[in-house]
This record gives C-alpha cells, structure tokens and sequence, in this order.
C-alpha cells in the first residue's frame, strides 16, 4: 500500500515538473494537481502543547503570593533588561514580552521583575515531556514549553486524541502545578493555531470536516511565517483572510512571494504535510507524587512504595523494546522544599533495591518528606544502534 502512495506522488511529481514550462495554462486549469500532490497521504491526528506564561506560572507555581500580582520574568530595569514573559495580570497592563523591563515598570509600576530560572524551568519542561511520552513517542519539542505530538497511532484514551489532550492538560496541572494550552487538528499548523485559540488553559479542536470553513475566516496574520512586512503586501493584494487569499492560483503567489508562495496556497486551504520530527528520545521514566500531608518517617515512605511500582511497572509496560533499562532511582523532597535522587546501576529493576534507595535518599534529609518519586533510566537502542534484547521488569 505505502509503496502504491509513493509510486503515486512521484509519478505526479513528473507529471508536474513536466507540464511545468510546457503548458502553464493547462495546470492554472487544474490547481487541484498541485494540492493533490501536496496532501499527506493519510489523515493525522497531531496535538500542539503549549504552556500558559510558562516561566511565570513556574514562579508562581512555587510562591503562591506572587499569583495577584502583576509578574514579569526578565532582566533588571536598572541594567537594560528585556522582559521574556508575563503572567495575565501583568498582561492587562499592556505587558508583553520583548519589552524592555525600564519601559515595563514605568507602564506598570507595581510589576514584579523576577530574574529567570532556567535549571528550574528545564526541570518542569522535562517533566513535562515525560507526561507526553506516556502518549507517543513522536514528541517534537519546539521549545522548552511548547510540543508536537502525533498521536495517529496511539491507542490512549480509546486513540482519541480529543480526550488525549485533554488528560495531559489535566496531568500537566495535577502533578506539575501549571497550566497548557491545546490545540488538536490533523496537521502541524492547525494544532498551533489551535492551541492559541482559547488561551489560557483551553482547548480548540479542529476536526477534518471543520478545516475548511475555520480556515476560511482565519487572518493572514495568523499563518506562521507571514510577518509584518508580508501581511500588508497580501492586505494590498486584497487578501486580509485565508479566505480572500483563495482566489489566487499558486502561479500568482510563486511569483510575488517565492517559494513560500506555494507554502501560502497550501496553507490558506488548510494544508500541511509536515511531519512531527521527535528530535529526542525519553531517557528516563519516573512516577512521582506529592502528598497532601508531609510522611514523617521512612517507615511512612517505605508504605507508599508499592502504589509507585504498580504505577511504575504500568507506564513502563508502554515504551517500545527498544529502551534498555540501566539505572533504578528514588527521588525524594524534604519538607524544606531540598530534593535528592538516589540511584544505582541496573537491568531488572527490583523492589528489595527500591526499598535500599529509599532508605538512602531519606539518611541524606531526615526530615518529614513531602514528595516520592521512582523510576529507571534507560539506553535507547535506537540511538546506540545496538540489538538487544528489553528486559522489563522483573515481576514479583
Ligand atoms: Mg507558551
């Protein structure tokens, strides 16, 4: 079947540069060939993730009394600081980012210029992807707080990828204290547009009979790629909406704008092939829970082991056999907010172990703990290139 597809774009794709010099006119008659020629062939399922003010929400997450207060995170006004993010209340305000901080406080005097944590933010992003990996494996990071995901042949959530969507937007804010913004649509750049739909903390779902008449309305602006200066030269086309920019043929857009003029004709019907390129792979999988109420002792951890391992040995019945487990790890977080990872080599992870890391990582604070975490740490034979053999757990 794959290969009928590909026999099917290549001899269109001849067909097109064929006809190409010799019959212009004949193929302005028939602009179906070059969507033809264009579509994916066959129907995605994509999810576009993306955080809500990340790096403030992060710093709120962590002092609930900054959450009133209009907050920014950037560079000191007094040393020409730009802001990088701010939270609503700032936004309300007229904040933005790529502000400098100097002009931000004088708009908002009573703003809140927190300085950023990037070790922190990074730890919540890689948190945040292992929520995702639970999902798919195909997981493109475009930033630290923004993904694609193609869920086309994930069988989670019945493999709807609505209701996909909507538990990590629940996972992300149970277990990481932050909110995200989704957007799901059969291809990359609707699931963006999407996901910025209905901010914060929203969702908008595309679904392929719906492309059509959303893309319809949809504003130049909002097509990825078409910046100020573009957008008043399609305004002076006459071309304010996808809508509008319909009725020009792709010959017409190649020769004003480009290459990317065939990228606009696709885009204002809809279309984009582009596929989510995982640019990495998971390197560990760990549970974790916060307890509402602090474990005094390590008698008191050791009892919730059990319930981490059944969730463990769940999540890491998922991952494909090309990881190979190497480590087995506890994490733990005191009750002054001090964190620490205990972890030792191994192939079968086993819970008598579990139990030693434990004891462990609870020597290096004994105080009362409010967070555990277990996990394993993998080799990716498909990175390594080497054949052999998963192991999963040992079950006992
Ligand atoms: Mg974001």
């Amino acid at each position: 079947m794959r290969m009928i597809i590909i026999c099917k774009q290549f001899v269109l794709w001849i067909f097109f540069f064929c006809c190409l010099p010799a019959n212009r006119e004949f193929l302005m008659l028939c602009p179906r060939l070059f969507l033809l020629i264009n579509m994916p062939t066959e129907q995605r399922k994509i999810i576009h993730c993306d955080c809500d003010c990340f790096y403030a929400s992060v710093e709120m997450r962590d002092d609930p009394s900054l959450r009133s207060l209009p907050l920014a995170i950037g560079g000191p006004a007094s040393q020409r600081g730009v802001i990088a993010t701010c939270n609503y209340e700032a936004r309300e305000h007229g904040i933005h980012s790529a502000m400098s901080s100097a002009h931000a406080r004088r708009q908002c005097p009573g703003l809140v210029i927190l300085p950023p944590n990037f070790d922190k933010y990074r730890e919540v992003s890689r948190q945040m992807r292992e929520i995702f990996f639970d999902y798919t494996e195909l997981v493109e990071p475009l930033s630290l707080d923004e993904a694609y995901l193609d869920v086309t042949d994930s069988d989670k959530c019945r493999g709807s990828a609505t209701l996909i969507a909507r538990e990590i937007r629940q996972r992300v804010k149970k277990e990481l204290g932050i909110t995200l913004s989704t957007g799901v649509a059969p291809n990359k750049f609707l699931a963006k547009i999407g996901s910025d739909w209905n901010k914060p903390d929203g969702e908008t779902i595309i679904l392929p009979e719906d492309i059509d008449a959303f893309v319809e309305k949809l504003p130049v602006k909002k097509i990825f790629g078409v910046g100020k200066v573009t957008a008043e030269k399609l305004h002076r086309f006459g071309a304010d909406s996808c809508g509008e920019l319909r009725q020009f043929s792709v010959f017409e857009l190649t020769e004003n704008f480009g290459r990317f003029g065939g990228r606009l004709y696709e885009l204002c019907r809809g279309i984009d092939s582009r596929p989510v390129k995982p640019s990495q792979r998971r390197k560990s999988l760990s549970v974790e829970h916060t307890y509402p109420e602090d474990l005094p002792d390590l008698e008191a951890c050791l009892k919730q082991l059990p319930e981490l391992l059944i969730k463990l040995r769940s999540r890491l019945r998922l991952v494909d056999n090309q990881y190979l487990i190497t480590k087995q790890l506890v994490k733990m977080k005191f009750n002054d907010f001090q964190s620490t990872t205990v972890e030792c080599l191994s192939r079968k992870p086993d819970d008598a172990t579990f139990r030693e890391l434990m004891a462990t990582a609870f020597e290096r604070g004994n105080l009362p703990v409010r967070l555990l975490g277990v996990g394993v740490r993998f080799v990716d034979l498909l990175e390594e290139g080497k054949p052999e053999q998963l192991e999963l757990f040992e079950d006992k």
